[in-house]
């Protein structure tokens, strides 16, 4: 059995749900398909949102267009005798996302939990379509089986529940093609609608790959593979062949955006492959996420960048661990999460996100009185930063790589706020932060200086 996620790239359109048909109705084994909802509804689905609770009145059309979408994907696609019991199921999730819709406009206000319930309708909708689309397809409702519960305010997956609920539901001989809908899920105690986080469709599939015991996950999506930069940003950017868990797992932590984060666990857990594959090109090879890199080799595997991340920099090399961990913990306490952490030409510091940067600009006032920091181990904040990580096995082996790597953003002029060269636990990479202008810059030389 094999589990096959098809993400909002892969469902958007007519074509691409034709695509999507081909590859399923042609499996010569049992499929569980995850979807996601049609490309871009989500994102559609909070805007109208947005625009209820502001009093815009543009957000009934806006509904319209969205309700439209779906019908005539409906229209086209699904064969006559169950079109109108799918119109129907669909009508009817419209007809409640319609008097949601109406509630946030009165009250003018929209709650976490209302929102929740209103994205959740993007892969109810899809997915009843897509069962209904390829042949002799069920239907799964991932509000059955994908449990979160309520940690310090977060929806966090309820991982033991939801292997034990997922084991039960795909349990025995499974139909030809199972569809179910990813991202979404339901509170264990409260019984509440919510979800994985976005992107989080993969992370669904990941953790029906585990708990059913796949053979194989598969990732489609709209380009060849885990290329090895973003491909919007690189133009000659290629596809990887083969990568390790760890790696994939770095890269995806750093902000290659191609695979949510938390999927890579699962899989790695349970050893699943995994392979990243194109909707819109079945021929391509794709690329193979398995075992780790064999010790001793050594190779670049790809770059990722994330934007948006500011730096709480120590300047002066005696500044202890145990203050690094003090200074974290008191952000985490006040809901900062640190991206990452290290040391730059010796000195510590912590990332964390721009969005954060009032709150933690605060945390370090207090904690610099607190432990009568002053002068130059009073740590220091820089915001509106890139982080650049090249990311691979054996990256000491590679003869003066990390020199190079420093040494083409000099010769590009472009200014580097730190740096942290890292080979624990397996984990071998290098971040490069620099300031946000000069991201995509700095991408392309490290990749040229990499590939
Ligand atoms: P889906 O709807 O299939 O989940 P996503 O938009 O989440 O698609 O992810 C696919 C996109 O990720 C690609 O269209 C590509 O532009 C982008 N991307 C960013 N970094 C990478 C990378 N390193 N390799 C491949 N794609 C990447
Ligand atoms: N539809 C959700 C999102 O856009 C989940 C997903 O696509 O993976 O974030
Ligand atoms: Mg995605």
């Amino acid at each position: 059995m094999k589990v096959l996620k098809f993400g909002g790239t892969s469902v958007g359109t007519v074509d691409s749900l034709l695509n999507v048909k081909n590859i399923v109705d042609s499996l010569e084994e049992p499929g569980i398909v995850v979807v996601s909802a049609l490309g871009g509804l989500t994102d559609g689905l909070i805007s109208t949102a947005r625009m209820a609770a502001d009093g815009d009145e543009g957000f009934r059309q806006s509904m319209k267009l969205m309700a439209q979408r779906h019908f005539d994907i409906i229209n086209t696609l699904v064969p006559r005798e169950h079109r109108s019991d799918v119109r129907q199921t669909v009508a009817e999730f419209l007809s409640q996302l319609e008097d949601i819709y109406m509630g946030v406009s009165l009250i003018g206000c929209l709650p976490d939990k209302v929102l929740n319930r209103i994205v959740s309708f993007g892969e109810r909708m899809s997915s009843i379509m897509v069962a209904n689309i390829l042949r002799d397809a069920e239907h799964a409702d991932p509000l059955d089986f994908i449990k979160t519960n309520k940690e310090y305010g977060r929806d966090v997956l309820a991982a033991g529940q939801t292997r034990k609920l997922i084991g039960e539901r795909f349990a025995g001989k499974l139909p030809r093609t199972v569809v179910t809908g990813g991202f979404i899920s339901r509170d264990i105690y409260t019984g509440e609608i919510t979800n994985l986080g976005r992107g989080g469709s993969d992370f669904t599939a990941a953790l029906i790959a585990e708990a059913a015991g796949a053979e194989v996950l598969e990732i489609w999506t709209d380009v060849d593979g885990f290329m090895t930069a973003d491909p919007r940003i690189v133009k000659d950017a290629r596809v990887i062949d083969f990568m390790s868990y760890t790696e994939s797992d770095v890269l995806c932590r750093h902000g290659a955006k191609v695979i949510y984060t938390p999927t890579i666990r699962p899989v790695r857990e349970a050893g699943i492959p995994m392979r990243v594959l194109n909707t819109h090109n079945v021929e391509a090879p794709g690329t193979l996420i398995g075992a780790e890199a064999p010790a001793g080799g050594s190779g670049v595997c790809g770059l990722a960048c994330m934007k948006d991340v500011a730096l709480i920099l120590c300047r002066c090399n005696a500044a202890s661990e145990e203050r690094m961990q003090q200074l974290s913990s008191l952000l985490t306490k006040h809901g900062i999460e640190t991206v990452c952490g290290g040391r730059s030409l010796g000195k510590p510091f912590l990332a964390i996100k721009n969005a954060d940067a009032d709150m933690a600009g605060k945390v370090l006032g207090d904690y610099a009185g607190s432990c009568n920091a002053e002068g130059d181990c009073m740590p220091v904040f820089v915001g509106d930063l890139s982080m650049i990580t090249v990311v691979g096995h054996g990256l000491d082996n590679i003869d003066g790589l990390r020199d190079n790597l420093e040494k083409s953003l000099a010769d590009n002029d472009i200014d580097m706020v730190a740096v942290n060269h890292s080979a624990n636990d397996n984990e071998d990479f290098s971040e490069f932060f620099v300031p946000a202008s000069g991201s995509a810059d700095a991408l392309k030389c490290l990749h040229s200086c990499c590939f």
